[in-house]
């Protein structure tokens, strides 16, 4: 088999109304870039790179890497991962380098699992889960009056999600507005808050102290991803565990993590990691370090699925970050419809390869 094309599709469409974060900041709209790899057997894989901005990881794969890859064997994965990733004098250590080649493994495991008539997880090492599902956290509450966000918190625990994790990072008082609110809706289910970057140490730290009284389960990125050490002292002064590694690349700098003892939830985005090669890579880190993985997961419908079919197969995982939020993209991608029961646990996809496709319908309404 030889790889003959690759190519990225981007898609994109702006949110009816802006999604709060920490300090101000807001969504307006949200995109993906869709990577896919054709073969002269007729199977075409699927993957998804993430990055601000999809025009730049489909420049990076289709001007840097394609050629890379037109007439490599697909089923060779970690050797064109190698290629890709060290080859050019580890210029793109970090950063979109590395989101562009997360998406072209992506697919590159996509065509495996379609030639080998297998879901990509049981490539990986078969199924850990008691019963094919994933236990799904709600994902995302974004920043607003704490009213709104308490009665959509409410509607993610009646759908039965155990968990509901929300944005905030806008000062102590906001912040605990906000949390009381949402400990009085949604009674014992969990709560998890993400502040996306948004404090120094000493504010982190105030924060983190007021977020154990309301038993929250877990911190998110409550610092700079570049403040390892911060992270660490932080984890060591609270009671609240840590989540961080969303801007966090490739295995050596989980290992910094892990090593320097600086969170308690490791949260790699396979489609920026260096996808599904370096995902499981970091699950074994993850087990190494007894540090539980709860990967990243906030974007389309193809990001979820290859997200799915590592933490199948891997003991090290915990949480599916699971997107309620109604996105376009999102089962609109899917080989099969979602099943997702009462108790908030998500099949994992079972058709050959990740289980994603990019149908003509929605590349021609959401195409950019
Ligand atoms: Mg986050």
């Amino acid at each position: 088999m030889e790889i003959t094309d690759v190519r990225v599709e981007r898609l994109g469409l702006d949110l009816d109304e802006p999604a709060g974060l920490s300090r101000d900041r807001a969504i307006e709209s949200r995109g993906a870039a869709i990577v896919l790899v054709e073969t002269d057997t007729g199977i075409t894989g699927i993957g998804e790179g993430v990055g601000p901005e999809p025009s730049i990881v489909e420049t990076i794969v289709e001007e840097k890497y394609r050629s890379r890859l037109v007439g490599e064997d697909p089923l060779d994965v970690e050797r064109l991962w190698q290629e890709l990733l060290t080859e050019d004098l580890y210029w793109d250590r970090e950063g979109q380098g590395v989101s562009a080649a997360s998406g072209v493994d992506i697919a590159l495991w996509d065509v495996a699992g379609k030639y080998h008539g297998e879901p990509v997880h049981r490539l990986l090492g078969g199924d850990t889960t008691d019963d094919g599902r994933l236990q799904a956290y709600a994902s995302d509450l974004f920043f607003d009056d704490p009213e709104v966000m308490a009665e959509r918190a409410a509607g993610y625990v009646e759908r039965g999600f155990p968990a509901v994790k929300t944005h905030l990072g806008r000062g102590l008082d906001a912040d605990e507005e906000r949390v009381a609110a949402l400990r009085e809706t949604i009674g014992d289910a969990e709560l998890l808050v993400d502040v996306n970057c948004g404090y120094d140490y000493p504010e982190a730290l105030r924060v983190g102290r007021m977020l154990a009284d309301y038993d929250v389960f877990w911190y998110e990125e409550p610092l700079s991803p570049y403040d390892t050490d911060g992270l660490a002292e932080l984890r060591r002064e609270l009671d609240t565990p840590v989540a961080t590694g969303e801007n966090t690349y490739t295995k050596w700098s989980f290992r910094d993590l892990f090593e320097e003892r600086a969170v308690d939830y490791a949260m790699p985005d396979v489609m920026r990691c260096g996808g599904i090669t370096e995902l499981r890579k970091v699950c074994a880190l993850g087990e190494a370090f007894d540090v539980t993985v709860s990967p990243h997961s906030f974007s389309s419908g193809v990001g979820l699925a290859a997200t799915m079919q590592v933490m199948a197969s891997s003991p090290a995982c915990e949480w599916l970050e699971f997107d309620v939020t109604g996105y376009d993209l999102y089962e609109s991608l899917l080989v099969s419809d979602l099943d997702v029961d009462d108790a908030g646990r998500v099949a994992v996809p079972t058709d050959p390869g990740i289980g994603a496709t990019l149908p003509d319908d929605v590349l021609a309404e959401y195409g950019v």
